[in-house]
């Protein structure tokens, strides 16, 4: 049957080819897509281009970008969603503003006792409730390997929560999950990690010790830690790490694993 937007999307992609080389470059960075099938590699790249024909990039002084370093972005923005399907998981924002360094924002915060406490905080990146994603290029560009930190995936991550709403650590999930597992196994983990910290406060924890500071946090960095560390989480929280594979129907560890058995510079390499 014909379809107006598939049609759309093929004019897309027809008007906006990217030349091979440019998205080999754009691979040859990112180590997490590493392993996906050449199907899956060929949607990604499809998936890019509409991305960065539908959302516009605002430079700040000090930063320009170069035509790879967008669809570097683009690339790790799109893996999260690659077997999502068509529906629009980054409607509600168009813009992305990228930062030429870490930057200083008024936090706010009310504690358990009712108290309102402010404070300036140095952040790498944001992502504003039907606002713009704000990210600092150090930080994007440090992003991509499977070391536990990608600052892209985090703060998309928070854009998915906040498709019903607030950022609260619950993004939409498939007909398929349940509600109430997800908050009990997402609950006990972070009650974990706050007890460990609360115990130890500067001991080194399984992941980073920012997933503590609230649910919502606790979902984006469990998110960062499914694409970029999927051994260290599936190690440390394996519930949690079995409701991420539910929700974006991926499974990263199986993957990283079947690189460290077949490929010979993952050996020694991670
Ligand atoms: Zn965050």
């Amino acid at each position: 049957m014909w379809s107006f937007s598939q049609w759309r999307r093929r004019r897309t992609l027809a008007r906006h080819p990217v030349e091979p080389g440019l998205w080999q470059r754009v691979r040859h960075q990112l180590p997490i897509l590493d392993g996906l099938t050449a199907e899956q590699d060929a949607l990604l790249l499809e998936n890019c281009v509409l991305f960065l024909q539908d959302k516009h990039f605002t430079t700040l002084p000090g930063v320009t970008l170069s035509d790879e370093q967008r669809l570097f972005i683009a690339a790790q923005a799109q893996l999260p969603l690659l077997n999502l399907g068509d529906l629009n998981w980054y409607q509600g924002f168009h813009e992305l503003l990228i930062y030429p360094d870490d930057f200083i924002s008024p936090q706010r915060h009310r504690d358990a006792s009712g108290v309102e406490h402010e404070w300036e905080g140095e952040h790498s990146g944001e992502a504003w409730l039907q606002g713009p994603v704000i990210l600092a290029l150090p930080g994007v560009l440090s992003s991509g390997d499977w070391d536990a930190y990608n600052l892209v995936i985090h703060e998309l991550a928070h854009k998915l929560d906040m498709l019903n709403g607030d950022a609260n650590g619950l993004p939409p999930l498939h007909s398929d999950m349940r509600v109430s597992d997800w908050a009990r196994i997402m609950q006990s983990a972070y009650d974990d990690l706050n007890q460990h910290l609360d115990r130890h406060p500067h001991a080194k924890t399984a992941i980073d010790p920012y997933a503590a500071e609230n649910p919502a946090e606790f979902f984006a960095v469990t998110s960062e830690y499914f694409f970029s560390a999927p051994d260290l989480l599936a190690r440390a929280y394996p519930e949690v790490y079995a409701q991420l594979k539910a929700f974006y129907r991926q499974d990263p560890l199986a993957r990283l694993m079947a690189l460290q058995v077949n490929e010979p510079s993952y050996k020694t390499r991670h």
